[in-house]
């Protein structure tokens, strides 16, 4: 049987390997699911030869385009894109617990409808790879994890769905209502039987599990403390939502004694497989705990926009040797859910907090690819363009209107408009064709979407 080899030529390449390489006119050589040949130029001859003996070699020309890896999402809640613009003007808490209701009421066909629009728009923003936080279960909900995963496979993302969990309801001291909450013994035998039935730890996986509870004031310390134990044994990563918000310090303060770093800390849970979202409200001694025991961040610039949660100390994280990721999140506290997008707003978000040098925007760039890929355990598969990784690539048109000109091709991606999307191969295959989904029709995954959304907004009579 022969492998396709796909060969990219003419573009410009900006690899994110571990010197930089650049070239400003540049070849990708792809040989099934594997990146075997980049550099300046044409392919070499040796290079193609072998490509040859492979398999039937597509060769295209791609001259006016920038490749870069495709880019990887390390915080999300697809569920959510069935509830965006609802509680616009909100914090976080308020935000919650006008939403908790509404989600309540979700099944296995909402889910996968929203989930398949979600996904589906984070490939047409250069996303390869994406995490999901499915952390509301009703209890006559069927299974929402098995959805997200059916929806992911029909898009074609790489995908690393976290089974989330909340056990801790109103009555008990949470934030969250109690019909929305599970049992904790629930929450673990789910869990257990996620990682028995999607996780999959091969190098070239396209589905990978974590386990996520959702954060400090809807999960009790069992349920971390029980989640850390069953996820280390059974090799998967951990994450959670932390620091997000200044009602959250002041949770953590009232009930614990303690800041939230503090807090996770006397329950195993920092190391090097757990990544945080947002990490906004950290003081030095958190930073430098953080560093110390690896634990990574998904930066959430947009979502922490637009609820107002405070602005991440991200040139401070990344100076201090904190893993750095970045995440969409939402879809409901961040409409947009671009991942190129996040990229930008990275960039501005940093600087307008920090100076103009507080975030490059190729260091913006390596957030969204090797910072993911780390996050995710990753990075010696994906996250940047080198022979012998997965072939997860977006190659972005930056000679129309609004990027023909821009002396730097990077400046043009980060900065400038949301270019088209010539191609998106995810594990050597194309979903996005010339900013056209190929794997799902998008007219009909938005129509979709939009009926069960309507559905969602009759729930809080909008
Ligand atoms: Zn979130």
């Amino acid at each position: 049987m022969s492998t396709p080899v796909t060969v990219l030529e003419g573009c410009t390449v900006v690899t994110m390997d571990g010197q930089g390489s650049e070239y400003a006119s540049g070849h990708v050589v792809v040989t099934g699911n594997v990146i075997t040949a980049v550099g300046p130029g044409s392919p070499p001859p040796a290079s193609l030869e072998a490509s040859a003996t492979a398999g039937a070699v597509r060769r295209i020309d791609v001259s006016g385009c920038l490749a870069t890896p495709g880019l990887i999402n390390t915080h999300h809640h697809l569920y959510q894109w069935g509830t965006r613009g609802m509680a616009a003007d909100a914090t976080l808490f308020e935000w919650l617990t006008q939403l908790y209701p509404v989600w309540a009421r979700m099944d296995t066909g909402i889910v996968e409808v929203q989930a398949t629009a979600a996904l589906a728009w984070l490939a047409k923003t250069g996303c390869s790879t994406t995490m999901d936080h499915h952390y509301v279960f009703p209890k006559s909900g069927g299974d929402l994890l098995g959805a997200t995963v059916a929806a992911a496979r029909r898009v074609g993302v790489r995908f690393h769905p976290t089974r989330g969990s909340m056990d801790l309801g109103e009555s008990s001291g949470g934030l969250p209502p109690d019909d929305v909450v599970e049992d904790r013994d629930a929450i673990l035998l789910a869990s257990k039987a996620a990682i028995e039935e999607f996780h999959d730890d091969s190098p070239d996986s396209m589905l990978r599990v974590g386990l996520a509870p959702c954060s400090p004031f809807s999960v009790t310390g069992e349920l971390l403390a029980e989640a850390a134990e069953l996820a280390r044994g059974a090799g998967v990563r951990l994450h959670t939502h932390l620091a997000e918000t200044a009602d959250e310090d002041r949770y953590c303060a009232e009930h614990f004694g303690c800041t939230p770093v503090e807090y996770l800390d006397s329950l195993g849970w920092l190391g090097d497989d757990v990544w945080l979202a947002h990490g906004v409200h950290l003081d030095d001694g958190a930073i430098a705990r953080l560093a110390a025991t690896g634990t990574g961040v998904a930066h959430c610039p947009s979502s922490n926009g637009r609820l107002g949660a405070g602005v991440c100390r991200t040139h401070d994280l990344v100076a201090a040797g904190v893993r750095v990721g970045l995440g969409v999140d939402g879809a409901a506290s961040s409409e947009e859910c671009s991942l190129i997008g996040e990229v930008r707003q990275a960039t501005l978000t940093a600087r307008a907090a920090g100076g103009p040098h507080a975030m490059s925007v190729r260091g913006a760039l390596e957030l969204a690819t090797m910072g993911g890929a780390r996050l995710l355990g990753r990075d010696e598969e994906i996250g940047s363009l080198e022979a012998g990784k997965l072939a997860d690539i977006a190659l972005w048109r930056l000679d129309t209107l609004p990027h023909a000109g821009i002396a730097d091709p990077v400046a043009a991606l980060v900065l400038g408009a949301r270019p088209p999307l010539e191609l998106l191969l995810v594990n050597g295959k194309m979903i996005v064709e010339r900013d056209r989904l190929v794997t799902v029709d998008e007219r009909e995954v938005a129509a979709n979407s939009a009926r069960a959304a309507m559905a969602m907004h009759r729930i809080v009579g909008q």
